[in-house]
């Protein structure tokens, strides 16, 4: 195994981001994904002589909401370039991107590692348009293109050299594509397509300022899969190092059936693509104005959740993480508190009951809207002993999501209503207690492990009405008196 310990791994990270517009960066066909193959494509896809790109003004917006969300500079004036090479899957024979022109330019993406939050900063983020797509496993010999994906609106997020680890790597790309779904900018989804990962990864002796030659993996299509080709590629590269090997430019691919990576071709530099302004397209100017208007649209983010939340409704971390996961169930969250005080209870059944059900029953949120009113009085009367938990969750809460029912209607009619009333508690206390002398003689003499069994015998002759909670209470007055 190489000594790891002597080097410092440096990794930058190139994140393409399908834009969720409903048509591509330049022309009207549709951006929908699983339509038959090569039914998107117009002669502006296919750059046929005669046609004239237009730009599509909602992916600027989207790529201008990212921007900002990450507290990039947007840049006031932008060009579109052509990059050029040949491809099956590239009809045009150039792909439209910002070259020199980035519209976002730095900003940062925050991640929470175990040692505390880390800004990984961004280099930029820029438009691009995305290429088809070549399909090389439904024949042994031949293969296929589909090009309704030419043309689609990308985002690509790249960011500085400046991740030491696989780990922060994962945490990153979890994080930017939760921040695109929070967005609604991208679905995210990365079996499709929507997001994928470029992996830059160079090493050097710690405590050495120059980078080293890096080489780039791609094809990594599932966050793990990034982390496990980082690990891998850092190990390769120490020990290709340690041997006193020359490390050459490369662009690897990830083997997924045995967790390597292999050349697929020496790396290509800037100048082969003979980038030039594209001559179709006038440059566009954003005024301040148009920023400023996106701006006010932008959602609050989980970060800012963050703080919110825990002065707001007393959450605790752990707790916001889980209900800012996505932005549908911080909305509803959110939607709660309206009708609601009890508010770390909204968020426990929330994490907990409701979320079983919604991912059981193939349900949304939104179904749950108008159950608002029940909902919020199930956790009152859980918060007042009149159910209890365990109860509440597993029969009122059906009877909640299935009928819209009352919950204290439907709870006293089916006597599942807990008994808290003091009185009657003591009296079936004092009925246990004397049944079982030699038992009271042993609790009082140190086995308070007993009391389990009285609270147990207690719900056994209330005949499960008992609260459970009340009873341990006036149990332990009770028997140290
Ligand atoms: P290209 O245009 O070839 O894609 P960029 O300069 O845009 O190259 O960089 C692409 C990514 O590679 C960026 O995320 C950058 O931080 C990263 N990167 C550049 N040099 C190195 C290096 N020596 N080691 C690791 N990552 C690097
Ligand atoms: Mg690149």
């Amino acid at each position: 195994m190489p000594n790891r310990t002597l080097y410092q791994a440096v990794i930058g990270l190139e994140i393409h981001a399908q834009l969720a517009t409903k048509s591509k960066l330049f022309c009207g066909d549709a951006t929908s994904f699983g339509a038959d193959p090569n039914t998107h494509v117009s002669p502006i896809t296919l750059g046929h002589p005669g046609t004239l790109p237009k730009t599509n003004a909602k992916a600027v917006e989207y790529a201008i909401k990212m921007g900002l969300a990450c507290g990039s500079t947007i840049a006031k004036e932008n060009y579109f370039a052509r990059k050029n090479y040949f491809y099956a899957d590239l009809p045009k024979g150039y792909q439209i991107s910002q070259h020199t022109t980035p519209i976002c330019e730095g900003g940062q993406v925050a991640i929470q590692t175990s040692e505390g939050e880390k800004p990984i900063q961004l280099n930029r983020i820029h438009l691009e348009e995305d290429a088809g797509k070549s399909i090389h496993d439904l024949s042994p010999t031949d293969s296929y293109i589909d090009l309704n994906r030419a043309g689609t609106p990308l985002i690509e997020i790249v960011t500085e050299p400046c991740i030491h680890s696989a780990e922060d790597a994962f945490l990153y790309v979890s994080e930017v594509r939760k921040l695109v779904r929070w967005l609604g900018i991208c679905d995210g989804n990365m079996e499709e397509g929507s997001l994928r990962c470029d992996a830059n990864i160079s090493v050097r002796l710690k405590g050495e300022e120059k980078l080293g030659t890096r080489v780039e993996v791609k094809n990594l299509n599932s966050i793990r899969n990034i982390k496990k080709a980082i690990e891998f590629e850092i190990d390769r590269l120490i020990g290709l190092v340690e041997k006193g090997e020359t490390i050459i430019q490369q662009t690897r691919s990830f083997d997924a059936s045995n967790d390597t990576t292999f050349s697929i071709r020496d790396k290509e530099d800037a100048n082969d693509y003979r980038y030039f302004p594209d001559p179709d397209l006038a440059p566009f100017v954003l005024t301040d104005s148009f920023i400023d208007s996106i701006q006010t649209t932008l959602p609050a983010l989980p970060n800012q959740l963050k703080k919110d939340w825990s002065q707001q409704f007393g959450l605790n971390a752990y707790d916001i993480d889980q209900l800012c996961e996505n932005k549908l169930e911080a909305d509803f969250y959110l939607l709660w508190t309206k009708h609601t005080t009890l508010y770390k209870a909204a968020a426990n059944w929330m994490i907990g009951p409701i979320r079983a059900y919604l991912n059981e029953e193939h349900k949304t949120y939104a179904d749950l809207i108008p159950l608002l009113p029940q909902l919020s009085e199930l956790l009152n009367m859980v918060d007042q002993h009149l159910l209890n938990f365990s109860v509440a969750a597993d029969k009122v809460f059906n009877a909640i999501v299935l009928n819209a029912v009352s919950p204290m209607e439907f709870a006293s009619s089916n006597q599942l209503l807990q008994n808290s009333n003091e009185d009657e508690l003591t009296n079936w206390i004092n009925i246990v207690l004397n049944n079982h002398p030699d038992k009271v003689e042993a609790y009082k003499k140190g086995k308070k492990g007993l009391i389990g069994l009285f609270v147990g015998e207690v719900k056994k002759i209330s005949k499960g009405k008992s609260d459970p909670q009340k009873t341990t209470q006036l149990l332990e007055a009770i028997l140290s008196k």
